[in-house]
């Protein structure tokens, strides 16, 4: 990469001046000028490279600047930039296709959206209209988007400033056995008292009431907890039971990120609605969308949808979705998650976890990982308290800057580090990636107890 400080400094000056940025104090925030990006590596204007063990916002699952990816938005736009939604469109009817022929069941119908939250709002209202009921129960411990429902159902802090006008959200526990809430001691018992709070919860609610249950395959955000074998078909089952639609929001969690194509395939479920983005088209160019059943799609057969976006399934998004999808198949990026998952990236997390103290968990699949860092292994005490900020957040803050002056851009939420690489990332880079991870480890242990 070229370097060119004066170019960077441009660059921040008018961000600085006038560029709003998300969940951040305005006055507070620096944010690194990026000067390009290929693969698993950014880079600045100072001529500082990263390995970006974050994928964007765990997006970009196979990496940065794809170039049959960008050939593909290039012709796309240089045959039909854009087009309305309501006509029939090659890149739109292919991308709906792929998608469909990939996503669990008879999920076989696609509603476009430009991204993750307003696919959660249009899996609730069709979830709604469907049961007829007002009600959606989310997980505490989860994310769902930042648009008004959907950070209502979110369960994480960034609820709380919009909780006023939350309608209709009631948060439950969902199975974390390292936290557990249900005092247990095995996954097993966690699973069956998960599922057994839930169905208490369902009828202290009133099961007609309920239109939706919506959870993340595996939660991401919040901490990746993998969720006990047979806790996601309970749901289901649950759902059946009550006639409540189960929604799986697989945002993060879905197009290759756990070594399957979808999460859900790893737990053999089948959700009524299925909410995806991010990773469908590497989030080069904005897309998300529901992936909706035979039984949802039929309420919908003879009675319009009341909801839409100009923008919805926008040529140049879905060009890239068709191009990433063939990208992903011809390349075995999946299968290339799954096994540099199993073979280098969970060995060396756990062979770290091993060796520094304020390690308390290792947990994830594919290349979804979380360290839960702790101040005390026996206790699990975190290393900052929940949603910390300024300098109780110090422990987490000096972690973060020594992954970075090792080259590191690690993803950091509370107490946790994410090891959410790109899909396509090799073993000579996950193998840097870790041995970066373990000197940022070393100045996490000095916080420990
Ligand atoms: N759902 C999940 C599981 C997510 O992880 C996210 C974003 O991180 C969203 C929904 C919201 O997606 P977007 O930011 O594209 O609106």
């Amino acid at each position: 990469p070229q370097t060119d400080p004066r170019a960077g400094a441009a660059v921040k000056a008018a961000d600085r001046a006038h560029v709003f940025h998300p969940w951040s104090t305005q006055e507070l925030i620096d944010p690194l000028a990026v000067a390009g990006a290929e693969g698993s590596y950014f880079w600045d204007h100072d001529g500082n490279r990263y390995l970006d063990f974050t994928s964007g916002l765990v997006f970009t699952n196979i990496g940065y600047q794809h170039p049959k990816v960008v050939a593909a938005i290039q012709e796309q736009a240089a045959t039909l930039t854009t087009f309305a939604p309501a006509f029939a469109v090659e890149a739109r009817s292919e991308a709906a296709r792929l998608i469909a022929e990939r996503t669990p069941g008879d999920l076989d119908k696609i509603f476009f959206t430009n991204g993750g939250a307003d696919a959660v709002e249009h899996a609730v209202r069709m979830a709604r209209i469907h049961t007829g009921r007002p009600k959606v129960l989310s997980a505490y411990r989860s994310y769902h988007g930042g648009t008004q429902q959907a950070v209502n159902i979110t369960g994480d802090p960034r609820r709380w400033a919009s909780d006023g006008a939350a309608a209709g959200v009631v948060h439950f526990w969902a199975p974390f056995l390292y936290r557990s809430r249900f005092y247990a001691e095995t996954e097993q018992q966690e699973c069956e008292r998960a599922l057994e709070h839930l169905e208490t919860t369902i009828a202290f609610e009133g099961p007609g009431t309920i239109a939706a249950v919506i959870l993340e395959t595996i939660p991401g955000t919040a901490g990746i907890m993998v969720p006990p074998r047979g806790y996601l078909a309970g749901v289901r089952d649950l759902c059946d039971k009550y006639g409540i639609v189960f929604v799986l929001d697989e945002v993060m969690a879905g197009f290759g990120r756990t070594g399957e194509w979808f999460a859900a395939d790893l737990f053999e479920v089948t959700p009524d609605l299925m909410t995806f983005a991010k990773g469908v088209n590497s989030g080069y160019v904005p897309l998300g969308g529901v992936a909706v059943s035979g039984r949802i799609a039929e309420t919908f057969g003879k009675r319009p949808y009341p909801g839409g976006l100009t923008y919805s399934g926008h040529p140049l998004a879905c060009a890239a979705a068709v191009a990433t999808i063939d990208v992903m198949a011809e390349e075995g990026v999946v299968a290339n998650a799954a096994v540099i998952g199993t073979q280098v990236i969970e060995p060396g997390l756990r062979e770290l976890a091993e060796r520094h103290p304020s390690v308390g968990e290792v947990r994830g699949v594919g290349m979804f990982w979380a360290l839960e860092l702790v101040k005390n292994r026996e206790t699990r005490e975190p290393l900052v308290p929940y949603n910390a900020a300024g300098e109780s957040n110090a422990p987490m803050a000096a972690f973060a800057a020594a992954a970075k002056a090792h080259g590191l851009w690690p993803f950091v939420n509370m107490n946790r580090t994410h090891v959410v690489p790109p899909c396509t990332i090799t073993e000579a880079e996950a193998k840097e990636g870790l041995a970066a991870l373990d000197a940022a480890l070393s100045v996490a242990d000095e916080y420990t107890e």
